[in-house]
This record gives structure tokens, sequence and C-alpha cells, in this order.
């Protein structure tokens, strides 16, 4: 989705509204696709006294998988994003001024680059999950962990000692 802004660029007041999905299911996060439902870009490039500003936000639920537990959960992400427009750099460039090609910006590729950029690094079923136990790798959530309990060596004296 390329958006052409020539129309507002020299009208205060002017608004482009837009709403489309865009597929980032062949996005790769170590080896993990977590997008695998569309992602919505619902935004609007907007002239705010001459001032050319886009703004859109990022939704969909991703398929994420827990970094603790291993196990797959539904993640919902919304990702808000919103920078200035301009057809050339004035001298002390500023990071959130996009530049528009030939009046026109490509939203698609803003977009993923915003998905890719904002992946959560740490994904976690639930904030207190418990994750797998490191002996008997059973998941804590829902089990107890099986291990056997260590026996404190002067107990299993004493033990042995009443055994007698
Ligand atoms: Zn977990
Ligand atoms: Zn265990």
């Amino acid at each position: 989705m390329v958006l052409d802004v020539k129309r507002i660029i020299n009208t205060p007041g002017g608004r482009i509204p837009f709403d489309f999905t865009e597929d980032f299911s062949d996005v790769d996060f170590g080896g993990v696709c977590p997008a695998v439902r569309p992602v919505s870009v619902v935004g609007q490039a907007e002239n705010i006294a001459g001032m050319l500003r886009l703004q859109f936000d990022l939704t969909t639920t991703l398929s994420a998988v827990c970094d603790r537990c291993g196990a797959p959960f539904d993640l919902p992400y919304k990702v808000p994003f919103e920078c200035l427009l301009a057809e050339e750099l004035e001298e002390n460039d500023n990071d959130d001024i996009l530049l528009l090609d030939n009046g026109t910006v490509d939203l698609s590729e803003l977009a993923r680059e915003t998905f890719i950029l904002n992946m959560p690094s740490k994904t976690l079923c639930r904030e207190d999950c418990r994750g797998l136990c490191s002996g008997c790798g059973v998941n804590l959530n829902y089990e107890k962990c099986r291990c056997k309990k260590e026996v404190d060596p002067r107990l299993a004296a004493l033990a042995k000692l009443l055994e007698q």
C-alpha cells in the first residue's frame, strides 16, 4: 500500500485516513513466525498547520511461544507509530521525519519495519509463569515437580540408624 499525500501537502486541515491489512507471516524471529494472522494498519496522514503528520496503529494477535515454559499462546499485539513527513530534510534533520518519495510514502514497507522493530524480545504466557523444572521437565504451572527430593545426608544417616 503506497499512500499518495500530494493533495494534502499544501492543504492545512487536509486528512487522508487509511485502513488495510498486511501479511507478515513470513517475518521470522529466531525460527518462529509469530504473525499467523493478518496485521491491521489503521491510521491517517494529516496536514496540521502546514506540517504533515503520519500516524497509525499496528494490531494483531500473535501466535507466541512462552520463553519460560515453551507453551504456545495468543499474544495481543498493538503498536502505535507516528512521524512527520517532509519533501526534503531541513538542516537539522530529525529521526522522526520521513522523506516522501515523489509525494508518496510506502506504508507497507513502513508497517513491516515497525512490526519488526517492535517485536517483544521476551514473551511469557503469563507474568508469573513458573516454567519447566530443570530436573524432571514438568510444566510447573500445571504439575508438581517429580524430582526425588535430595535427602540431607545427616538425616539419611539418622534414618539408617532408626531402621536398624
Ligand atoms: Zn509459560
Ligand atoms: Zn522436577
